[in-house]
């Protein structure tokens, strides 16, 4: 199957040649048709199957079989759960739009609204956005959604996590009855569910790959270790390994900023990325990773969702995320898009458990491997009580300086999590 087969205009074919591309990827061969004849769709697709372009090219398809509006108003709608993820998802409508008459930009939260406001206000057929500036530009009346035919909500079930439902609910009853709507979600909870039945219309559903499995691509391995030398570990591995470009995971803000700092002073170039970051900072971040200024980059689940960077050999995780959906969206950012990739996890003792849970959703066995220098020697019960003894210190800590700020200054604890 090529594109050239898929019922697709010359402009946007020559946009896919011009990147380069010539055969869709499976959920792209899948959604396209489907998109075009009109259907609404439920996809379950994560980042790297190539879904961007499963949208985006049939959705051009369609805005450019009829003429423009007048004015012109938002006639599709594209919802993220992030910045990065919405940037991304508008360089790929610019990408395939090159050669078609359409006007596309995106709105996110973090940075100055005005010049959103100037870009919307000149009218715009495409429109990429976060829930929350949507919300926000919308109720200042700086655009109208009554013309929307088309809606798209990209990594719903993110969007779900991320505490998007309310707001996802207000934007829905915005937009005109008569749309087409598709929904593209790694993972179908019965959250996911109930959020599809509200609002498609006789889905279509279509897969990239068997729910809930890996990249058949990636080599997926565990390093058992002590907490205390996973930093020199990962070192390690990245040095003797020569790795140029590796994505590092970890649990916490706090924690990714610690790793990028050790690794910068132990002369491994590195960025940490996370929700406590600006958008500047973020954006600066990853284009010096792509560009591979920055050989290393460490991110927090969320931060790192959506993140487009093709051909990622190595990824990391520093450590186990406690819930496992959440370990298959991390190393599906390697082996994409039919590039080979490693998968590796460092792992103490207090985390064999996360392992097991990890294994039973993949239905296999990891590999555990030890490298000599670097056994376990700690037991559960040494790190369960350092951890309490550090959360004792820490809390401690927190009065003392409580009692010094004399209470104020606290910080609003709601979202960031992460
Ligand atoms: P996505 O899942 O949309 O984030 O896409 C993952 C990566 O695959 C991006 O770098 C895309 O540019 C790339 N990609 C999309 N479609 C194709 C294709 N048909 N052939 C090869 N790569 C593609």
């Amino acid at each position: 199957m090529l594109f050239k087969n898929l019922g697709l205009s010359d402009a946007l074919l020559k946009a896919i040649s011009q990147k380069g591309y010539d055969t869709p990827t499976p959920i792209q061969q899948k959604a396209i048709p489907e998109i075009l004849e009109g259907k609404d769709v439920l996809a379950s697709a994560q980042t790297g199957t190539g879904k961007t372009a499963g949208f985006t090219l049939p959705m051009l398809q369609k805005l450019v079989s009829t003429k423009p509006l007048h004015k012109r108003p938002v006639r599709a709608l594209v919802l993220t759960p992030t910045r990065e993820l919405a940037a991304q998802v508008l360089d790929d409508v610019k990408t395939y739009s090159k050669f078609v008459d359409i006007r596309s930009t995106v709105i996110f939260g973090g940075v100055n609204a005005n010049p959103q406001i100037r870009t919307l206000r000149q009218g715009v057929d495409i429109l990429v956005a976060t829930p929350g500036r949507l919300l926000d530009l919308h109720g200042q009346g700086v655009f109208s959604l009554k013309n929307v035919e088309f809606l798209v909500l990209d990594e719903a079930d993110r969007m779900l996590d991320m505490g998007f439902a309310r707001d996802i609910n207000k934007i829905l009853a915005l937009l005109p009855k008569k749309r087409q709507n598709l929904l593209f979600s790694a993972t179908f909870s019965k959250e996911i569910k109930k959020l599809a039945n509200s609002f498609l219309y006789q889905p279509v559903m279509v897969e990239a790959a068997p729910e809930n499995t890996t990249a058949e691509k990636v080599d997926q391995w565990v390093y058992k270790t002590d907490k205390s030398k996973k930093t020199d570990l990962v070192i390690k591995l990245i040095s003797e390994g020569d790795w140029q470009q590796v994505l590092i995971f970890t649990r916490t803000k706090h924690g990714a900023n610690r790793l990028a700092q050790k690794l910068d002073k132990a002369k491994i170039s590195s960025a940490a990325i996370h929700g406590n970051k600006s958008q500047g900072a973020r954006t600066k971040a990853l284009a010096n990773f792509k560009s591979g200024r920055v050989r290393v980059l460490v991110a927090t689940d969320i931060a790192a969702r959506g993140l487009d960077i093709p051909l990622l050999p190595h990824v990391i995780n520093y450590e186990l995320p406690n819930i496992p959906e959440d370990y298959v969206h991390r190393i599906g950012r390697t082996g994409r898009a039919g590039a080979s990739g490693e998968a590796i996890s460092i792992v103490s003792v207090d985390e064999f458990e996360y392992v097991r849970g990890i294994e039973k959703l993949l239905g296999e066995t990891l590999d555990q491997e030890t490298i000599p220098g670097f056994e376990v020697t700690e037991t559960l019960k040494e790190v369960k009580e350092k951890k309490a003894a550090n959360k004792a210190a820490n809390q401690r800590g927190r009065q003392n300086s409580g009692k010094k700020k004399s209470g104020g200054n606290r910080r609003n604890s709601r979202g960031n999590k992460r």
